[in-house]
């Protein structure tokens, strides 16, 4: 049915362009199509697999200096190719088709040429995530995704040899992160694999030799694990490790790539400072208003902090069980999409209904809630929100748990994570006829959608105006926020640990669990932290500008509408092919 579709809107496109676009976007779709996405996957298997493409699933190219040279020689070639198009004779879907797919070749070039964090991090050099993928979706049967693992496993050991090869001068951080994560790659090739074997419809023959190949290919683990840890110490002795520290020149350079906003990181971070000072304040006018309710009789802490904190706290004690917290996500998505319908913000396709379901249990112990989309090659599979229950929690955990996502918070998750959040953004982007936007989506445009979700629904009265609302939400922002800010602290101000637990703890309002943990991502990632604040405060701006110049003419829901249309696309692009009369009401 969906393929039908798009012929059909490919057609009635025919129809309606000039000749001469329709010639330069027929050059760009031929060049840039399936058969050229085929070449790509062919050269990025593990990334395949992610998205739903197994034909090239047996593949594992080792990481060798004269693989790396190939593929900086094809990307300057396909590089060379997209300059050849002249800008001005495409519609507007093909041009942003070609932006997103030239920053892509780009950034992989760069990461490659400049960054090159496949000198300095160990971490990522894994092959255990593509193989479960193989091992627990059902795209083709058992026998099959059995053969098509162990072509994997046979190129395992010279994959981790290239890969030792690679490493020189890296991080500390990403050593032990290296070693974590390949001592989990292990469980991935252990016993239970064995055992899937044993019972499998694979003839005797074949069963033995994939055996012969699992044991080669976990001693090539166990023995890279080995090598990372005498690395490890080695880089301990001498002090000499690299800093996890991005540094100005480089953050910047990757902020371009990644986040494609129109800002530098720089203004970015000072946006970000300005903002949690709006927060602080707006938040310490509604404690006033909230205090007389929470604590009748006594006056509110002077310090504002304080009374902040006080007050999340009294509002955090009113939240769902344990026991009925999957329900109660449960309860809350039709009524979200019933308010999105009511108040006209979003047309929902009702063909493409979300399931909540509990998280399973391979896939636990990451996040509490996500949504789990089909990829752009199976568009009919179904949308899945997952929601952990708390069964594996101790009684402090769950009630830690419980305050923090508590009555109004639990609601935001939702609306961030389903609707009208992510689930319906994605919804959007598979049905936008572009595969390449949907395959190279840009992070601080999906993110940023369902921060401003959030925004949206409050404003458009979820939640009936109330001010206990918009105080949680408030902290929320304040999350978000201060990941911009300490994210460019870390990289490229320097900041030590302490000051980063303190921003966390007395400007976020967040427990010491988190603040650790999120010193701990930001010391593994970089800009990735940013891509929430980001997206969020350039939809919004972008938003407000086209209501002030429209007038009464802005109408909302065109406006989400048109923009979701463009898919994932990062939210500068969006804006140079959106015009102002996509916002303006019908008449
Ligand atoms: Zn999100």
């Amino acid at each position: 049915m969906p393929v039908l579709l798009r012929r059909l809107l490919l057609s009635l496109c025919l129809v309606v362009v000039a000749p001469l676009v329709m010639a330069s976007d027929a050059a760009f779709n031929r060049a840039f199509g399936d058969d050229w996405l085929a070449q790509y996957w062919q050269r990025n298997p593990d990334y395949a697999v992610s998205v739903g493409y197994y034909q090239v699933a047996g593949l594992l190219p080792a990481p060798t200096a004269a693989n790396r040279r190939r593929y900086i020689g094809w990307l300057d070639v396909q590089l060379r190719q997209i300059a050849g198009f002249d800008l001005a004779t495409l519609s507007p879907a093909a041009r942003s088709d070609l932006a997103v797919l030239k920053t892509q070749l780009e950034s992989e070039r760069w990461t490659l040429t400049t960054l090159k964090s496949w000198q300095w991090n160990p971490s990522q050099y894994n092959v255990a995530e593509p193989i479960a993928l193989l091992l627990s979706t059902g795209y083709a049967s058992e026998p099959q995704r059995l053969r098509t693992v162990q072509r994997r496993l046979q190129q395992v050991p010279a994959y981790y040899a290239a890969a030792k090869a690679a490493i020189s001068h890296p991080t500390r951080e990403h050593t032990r992160l290296a070693i974590e994560q390949n001592t989990g790659a292990l469980e991935v090739l252990g016993a239970a694999l064995e055992t899937q074997v044993a019972g499998s419809q694979l003839t005797a023959g074949e069963r033995s030799a994939f055996l012969r190949s699992l044991r080669l290919a976990r001693a090539a683990v166990s023995d890279y694990i080995d090598w990372l840890k005498a690395l490890d110490a080695r880089l301990g002795r001498d002090g000499n490790a690299r800093s996890f520290r991005l540094g100005e020149a480089l953050y910047e350079q990757k902020f371009a790539y990644d986040i494609q906003s129109g800002s530098t990181g720089r203004q970015l971070y000072e946006r970000a400072l300005a903002e949690k000072e709006r927060l602080h304040a707006r938040m310490s006018v509604l404690a006033d208003q909230l205090w007389p309710r929470y604590f009748p009789g006594t006056t509110p802490p002077a310090d504002r902090v304080q009374k902040i904190a006080q007050l999340i706290a009294r509002l955090s004690e009113q939240h769902t069980t344990r026991e009925g917290f999957v329900d109660e996500v449960k309860r809350q998505i039709p009524l979200l999409e019933a308010f999105v319908r009511d108040h006209d913000l979003l047309t929902l396709d009702a063909s493409r209904p979300l399931q909540v379901r509990e998280t399973p249990a391979y896939q636990r112990g990451f996040s509490i809630a996500s949504v789990n989309a089909p990829g752009p090659y199976d568009p009919t599979a179904k949308t899945f929100y997952n929601v952990s229950p708390l069964d594996d929690y101790t009684p402090e955990q769950a009630a830690s748990f419980l305050s923090e996502y508590n009555r109004w918070q639990l609601q935001v998750l939702n609306i961030h994570e389903a609707v009208p959040g992510h689930y319906v953004q994605l919804v959007y982007a598979n049905k936008s006829p572009s595969r390449i936007k949907t395959l190279f989506g840009n992070g601080a445009m999906i993110e940023g959608w369902a921060v401003y979700s959030e925004k949206m629904m409050l404003e458009a009265g979820w939640g009936g105006h109330e001010a206990e609302m918009e105080f949680i939400h408030s902290k929320w922002l304040l999350r978000v926020t201060t990941n911009t800010i300490l994210d460019y602290g870390i990289h490229v101000l320097n900041w030590g640990e302490q000051q980063v637990l303190d921003l966390i703890r007395n400007d976020a309002f967040q427990s010491e669990t988190e603040a650790r943990g999120k010193w701990r991502r930001a010391s593994l990632s970089q800009v990735q932290l940013t891509s929430y604040f980001a997206g969020y405060s350039a939809i919004y701006d972008y938003r407000e500008r086209l209501k002030q110049q429209l007038g009464d003419r802005f109408d909302l829901k065109r406006f989400h509408e048109h923009f979701l249309g463009y898919g994932s696309a990062p939210v500068a692009v969006i804006e140079s092919l959106m015009k102002p009369e996509d916002a303006i009401r019908n008449p």
